[in-house]
């Protein structure tokens, strides 16, 4: 029971504890900033959004963001989760500066950074609120405080541990003398001064002031384990890691009142707290929470395995923390995002609206403005991490991927397919031998189908002549007089004046070395296909499908 664990022993006065945490040496209007997450098995999209404000804010303030593993409750910890915690925060450029950064390894002065570590420096400070008689133990059985919930609901009072129902709220020392001899496990509550009448302010950064009724709760600041409850350890961690601008879910602001009463009773001065939304999404005709049970999207893990690139997500999100952002992003094309000022006080304060057609449509362009090297970079990672066959295919001539990747990536209206890294495998499948040899199948069927069918002797002409040397245009004149002769109108409009005198037009003849080339009905610019794809290639499989 807890009387080993909890000795109401203080490893260190809070003189100590200021000494050891010293306001930080940053300029006055820096912030300091964190993300607190409990490691329960999976990280919300949510906390993403969270961090990447907490972390422009910080770093556009020339403060510091922090990462803080609120660990306290061990029944709910999921293994795994520290390490998938940093790997989503890596991935999508949202790295901390101080906490655990990667390994257990802590950077930074104000840490343990994980609150399971931190027991020594929260049991200090409950015994200095027990000293100070802010606190006190308390015996009650769980049967105890079913009782006092029911009388509480008969009497229809407020329910909880308050006033005259906190039952050892005025137990003497004897009374707690003789329960700690008897071994009883306890907890340590907060001797809440709060007068009924009396009303707590809010100054929220991003809404107007709230006013809340005062907390008379009796609430529980050590478990009967000797760890903290969020209370505590959010009010001694978010001082003494000397946070300024607390940014976290507004299903915290209903306790806010209790977290004020701490602070002041420590003497301490609140950090400033930004209480945001949580992410919506439409859901029939209405709006819900994103949740993490029904929505595969709300896992970071999900963008992930999807390869959406980073600033593809980090634009989108950029996007609901703050609406100028779409416009801001037009007027200033090729600018890194980073570059965008975050305020926390303009912050969307109603629940984002989640929508992945808009992600989509967020990250073709941020991918359409990438070079080829950039996408084959990260596509690589993306793809060792999550399609082993294809990284290795796709990194084994890296020259030759960002010449695939390359194709109408220039000129006016670079290319917008791309959303995700995980379409890459099908979609440039038959740039390479072997992805394309498992396509033969199809291909022929698709060929076997072509309306109209090719002529006797028209693909083996092409690969004779093909000359991957001639430009766009040249290649167009060379491949619409080829066509010609085998009675494919140069265009269109020349078929439709007289479609009885040809067999098809030109879009039926690259239609169908497409399907000899690419074994698909649709590729990019097939005169830029054909060049990255180099003369033998072409031969060999334009002479391969003579013969089909
Ligand atoms: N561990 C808390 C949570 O996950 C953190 C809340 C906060 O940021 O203070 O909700």
């Amino acid at each position: 029971m807890s009387n080993e664990q909890f000795t109401p022993q203080a490893a260190f006065t809070l003189a100590e504890l200021e000494a050891r945490f010293p306001p930080r040496d940053l300029p006055a209007d820096a912030r300091v900033t964190r993300f607190g997450p409990s490691p329960t098995g999976s990280m919300h999209i949510g906390g993403l959004y969270t961090s990447l404000v907490s972390r422009r804010a910080a770093h556009q303030s020339g403060g510091v963001f922090y990462l803080r593993i609120e660990d306290t409750d061990k029944k709910r910890e999921v293994e795994g989760t520290v390490e998938l915690i940093l790997d989503s925060l890596a991935t999508y450029g949202l790295s901390p500066d101080e906490g655990e950064i990667a390994d257990g390894k802590d950077v930074g002065a104000y840490g343990p950074y994980r609150q399971s570590e931190r027991v020594p420096i929260y049991q200090s400070c409950v015994r200095w609120l027990l000293e100070h008689g802010h606190a006190y133990p308390c015996f009650a059985s769980a049967e105890e405080l079913q009782v006092l919930r029911d009388e509480q609901a008969k009497h229809k009072v407020p329910p909880g541990y308050w006033g005259s129902w906190a039952i050892w709220r005025d137990k003497t020392q004897a009374d707690v003398d003789a329960a700690l001899a008897a071994g009883k496990p306890f907890v340590i509550r907060l001797r809440s001064a709060g007068g009924r009448d009396e009303r707590v302010t809010l100054p929220d950064t991003i809404r107007e002031s709230i006013e809340f009724p005062a907390n008379q709760t009796d609430v529980v600041l050590l478990k009967a384990d000797g760890v903290p409850t969020y209370h505590l350890a959010h009010v001694v961690d978010d001082h003494f890691m000397r946070t300024t601008d607390v940014i976290r879910g507004n299903e915290w602001l209903a306790s806010y009142p209790m977290h004020a009463e701490m602070f002041k009773l420590f003497g301490w001065e609140p950090p400033r707290f930004a209480h945001i939304s949580p992410i919506e999404k439409n859901d029939g005709s209405s709006r819900r929470k994103l949740s993490k049970r029904s929505d595969p999207e709300a896992s970071v893990c999900w963008y992930m395995e999807a390869g959406y690139p980073r600033d593809a997500v980090t634009e989108y999100l950029l996007n609901l923390i703050d609406g100028r952002f779409e416009d801001w992003r037009l007027a200033n094309p090729g600018v890194s995002n980073e570059q965008f000022q975050i305020e926390i006080e303009r912050m969307n304060r109603a629940g984002a609206l989640f929508d992945l057609a808009k992600l989509d449509s967020v990250s073709r362009d941020v991918v359409g403005a990438m070079t080829a090297k950039e996408i084959f970079d990260a596509a690589l990672i993306w793809g060792s991490d999550h399609a082993a066959d294809f990284a290795t295919r796709f990194g084994a001539d890296p020259a030759y991927s960002q010449a695939i990747l390359d194709i109408e990536r220039h000129g006016e209206r670079p290319r917008k397919d791309i959303v995700r890294w995980e379409q890459l495998p099908a979609d440039i499948g038959y740039f390479f031998d072997d992805t394309y040899a498992a396509l033969l199948p199809e291909a022929q069927a698709a060929f076997a189908a072509l309306q109209p069918a090719p002529p006797e002797g028209m693909l083996a002409a092409i690969a004779a002549a093909y000359d991957p040397a001639l430009n766009r245009d040249a290649w167009l004149e060379w491949l619409r007089e080829l066509g010609l002769g085998y009675g494919y109108a140069p265009n269109v409009k020349a078929f439709k004046v007289a479609p009885d005198e040809f067999r098809g037009h030109f879009g039926d003849l690259a239609g169908a070395l497409r399907v000899v080339l690419a074994a698909r009905r649709n590729t990019p610019d097939l005169c830029e296909v054909m060049q990255v794809l180099g003369k033998d290639r072409v031969v060999a499989r334009l002479n391969a499908a003579a013969a089909w």
